[in-house]
């Protein structure tokens, strides 16, 4: 067996060369680059799919968080050290968007079935310097949303969603984009949806938020030379917005074909020492990664690797571990600790072939 990568970026893209180089020549030809036909297509289409009524495309998803809460800040429904909820296993990202805005983290651990926040744990965290919610679909999984969503209209909390990792997933029928107040997506080459360079959206049910957030992407200017607001630079590129419309009517279809590999592995992997991850609806899910906790984690990823199955790991070190976020590192969060001590990301992508699954599988249970 060749060495199976854990995500071939090349092989994920090339069904769509062709497409891709034609729509290259077209927005050569057209010779406008910032802000023009495609990022409009791609805006309307995406708000389309999440069901939602705006999208407005933005340069990268950690850049959509920060003009989310920027753009909340500029409108008075949040103020500088506000504190906001945000599961403290995430992507480092998310907890960024904050701090980089001025607002305060409170780093809450996740249920350890879902990896998500659970209303228990929101609910005993919450205290009257709360203003908002950040959840996270982590890996594609989104969870415990009406709870939580009632949580936060009882306490008038904005509840924002990070769906970097969940283009398409859903809960309940509502798609990740349409559940909370306003989300943000990245497109960055590795995601479900993912362009060939950086790129981000945010998507909002709110109009009045939206007209906010397309004058923030550009210098805080709806018109040309005349800015409203303390903006900043972060537009979606025609080119990548243009790459994101030839591969945008296939991500149904790319999230079935994860979905079937992933059910692949939750009903022949069949190991005492590989806990499986706990999917609640199994149609509603992106299957962004597959991660299984194993004890003995690092020795289980060089037995892979030593079988020529490339893993990774999703994280290693949790966000309040980390030197950048030195004020954090006190901070008891056991759950999150536990999973980033066990994770292991099991390669989940649609170049995968069968016999390739079935490798894996047979590798996997022969630990
Ligand atoms: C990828 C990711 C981001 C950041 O997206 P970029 O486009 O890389 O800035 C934010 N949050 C989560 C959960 C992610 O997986």
């Amino acid at each position: 067996m060749e060495l199976i990568h854990f995500l071939d970026l090349k092989a994920l893209n090339a069904p769509y060369e062709q497409e891709f180089l034609a729509k290259t020549q077209s927005v050569l030809n057209e010779g406008w680059y910032i802000l023009g036909e495609e990022v409009l297509t791609f805006e309307t289409d995406f708000a389309a799919y999440c069901g939602v009524s705006h999208c407005v495309g933005v340069g990268n998803g950690l850049d959509a968080l920060q003009l989310i809460f920027k753009a909340y800040m500029q409108l008075g429904k949040l103020q500088l050290g506000d504190v906001v909820i945000v599961p403290a296993n995430t992507y480092i990202a998310s907890i960024l968007a904050l701090i980089n805005v001025g607002l305060k983290p409170l780093l809450v651990d996740p249920d350890l079935d879902t990896y998500n926040l659970k209303i228990g744990a929101v609910e005993r965290a919450y205290h009257g310097q709360v203003k908002a919610i950040l959840m996270v679909h982590l890996y594609g999984q989104i969870s415990d949303v009406n709870e939580i969503k009632e949580f936060a209209k009882t306490h008038n909390l904005l509840l924002i969603e990070d769906a970097a990792q969940a283009h398409g997933a859903s809960y309940k029928g509502k798609k990740a984009g349409a559940i909370g107040d306003a989300a943000g997506f990245s497109f960055y080459p590795g995601k479900n949806l993912g362009c060939l360079g950086d790129g981000g959206a945010i998507t909002t049910h709110d109009a009045h938020l939206a007209g906010v957030l397309r004058a923030m992407r550009n210098y805080g200017s709806h018109i040309r030379y005349q800015n409203i607001y303390l903006g900043v630079n972060s537009r979606l590129d025609e080119i990548q917005a243009a790459f994101l419309n030839v591969k945008l009517p296939h991500l149904d279809a790319e999230n079935a074909k994860r979905s079937k590999i992933a059910y692949r592995y939750l009903t022949e992997i069949e190991n005492h020492k590989v806990l499986l991850p706990k999917i609640e609806d199994r149609k509603a899910h992106s299957y962004h990664l597959f991660v299984v906790r194993v004890a003995d984690r690092m020795r289980f990823q060089k037995y892979l690797q030593d079988n020529m199955i490339e893993t990774s790991i999703h994280y290693i070190t949790p966000p309040h571990k980390q030197k950048a976020l030195a004020t954090f590192n006190d901070w008891d969060l056991p759950v999150t600790e536990l999973i980033h001590q066990e994770v292991l990301s099991l390669p989940l992508n649609s170049s995968l072939t069968e016999e390739q699954q079935r490798y894996i599988i047979e590798v996997v249970n022969s630990y």
